[in-house]
């Protein structure tokens, strides 16, 4: 298959990228590298079956030849990030979608949309199945990325329903792993790099939240196995091993063995206003339907994280 991966040199879509060039199909990752970059892709440079496109995907997309399938992951899903850039996050979920779907119906292709547990916003059903329609603040700061996930999810499901697009919906939370931005500004690289740095982690409010992480490793294989099935509707991919803030603050410090200290801070700005209290995915679906559940234990996939953002801060050191 001729695969196109927007978002193809960021976090999650380069990862996908190797994992389809892998299992032996021809990949197309277009990306305009405001949060993506060429250092996720340098590797496949010189691979046969790869090519890479910067454009950015909020303007209509032109492409030669056949496509058969698309995965839609551009995206700027760090909080940090949407405050700063809150248009240029509604409209890469609805332009961006719009126009990859656009070119899933002109090219016949099949369609997967990188969606979010933030559709559930601060949820009040916990965990959460697919069928929680959640509970999200349009007008607060995580709105433009919340509100941008869940037009893009009608969006899909109204191309689908008009024009019969074999389309996909991935409700993906939190995960992690090698290639993270360290400077993206969420509770992965930001722990990490303090720990490594020697730097206090810094533990917003009482670091009573939860969430739930997930081994990019393990859910770009639910990314594929989902493209390759026929549920049209919304699946939750995440592991559900829940943890609070504090608790994964004290077990970044376990895994990289740092005597950083764990200071609590309550920021300023609004980074924190309507961070969701609780998540922990339902993946009653993903097993049942993609025979899918997540298999790396946080201790694992930390340390394969740890090891690669050792290596990329000894890089950066060495470039001043
Ligand atoms: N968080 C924290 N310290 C940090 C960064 C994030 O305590 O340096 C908290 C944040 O308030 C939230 C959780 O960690 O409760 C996860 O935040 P992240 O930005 O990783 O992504 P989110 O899951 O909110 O999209």
């Amino acid at each position: 298959m001729r695969v196109l991966i927007t978002g193809g040199a960021g976090f999650i879509g380069s990862h996908l990228c190797d994992l389809f060039l892998d299992r032996g199909h021809e990949v197309v990752a277009m990306d305009n590298l405001i949060t993506g970059s060429l250092r996720n892709i340098v590797h496949l440079q010189t691979h046969p079956r790869f090519s890479f496109i910067n454009h950015d995907v909020t303007l209509p997309i032109y492409l030669d030849g056949p496509v058969d399938a698309i995965l839609h992951m551009a995206s700027l899903p760090s909080p940090v990030d949407y405050l700063e850039m809150p248009i240029k996050t509604l409209k890469v979920g609805a332009l961006g979608t719009y126009y990859t779907l656009g070119l899933a119906k002109a090219k016949g292709a099949r369609f997967l949309l990188a969606s979010t547990s933030e559709v559930y916003g601060d949820p009040l059903v916990h965990p959460q199945p697919e069928t929680y329609w959640g509970n999200v603040n349009p007008v607060g700061p995580r709105g433009v990325y919340d509100e941008s996930k869940r037009f893009a999810e009608a969006l899909v499901m109204a191309y689908h329903r008009t024009h019969g697009i074999p389309t996909r919906i991935a409700r993906i939370f939190n995960t992690y792993g090698p290639r993270m931005r360290i400077d993206d500004g969420r509770v992965v690289p930001n722990f990490i790099s303090q720990a490594l740095r020697g730097e206090p982690l810094t533990v917003y409010n009482d670091g009573s939240h939860t969430r739930s992480f997930c081994y990019v490793g393990d859910l770009i294989d639910g990314l594929y196995r989902l493209l390759f099935s026929d549920e049209v509707m919304p699946v939750n991919l995440g592991n559900p091993q829940e943890i609070t803030i504090l608790d994964f603050a004290k077990t970044v410090l376990e895994v990289t063995g740092s005597t950083s200290e764990i200071r609590f801070v309550t920021p300023t700005d609004e980074r924190t206003k309507d961070d969701p209290h609780t998540r922990r995915p339902d993946v009653t679906k993903a097993k049942t339907v993609l025979g899918w559940e997540a298999k790396v234990t946080l201790r694992d996939g930390l340390r394969l994280t740890v090891e690669w953002f050792r290596q990329r801060l000894a890089e950066m050191g060495k470039a001043g």
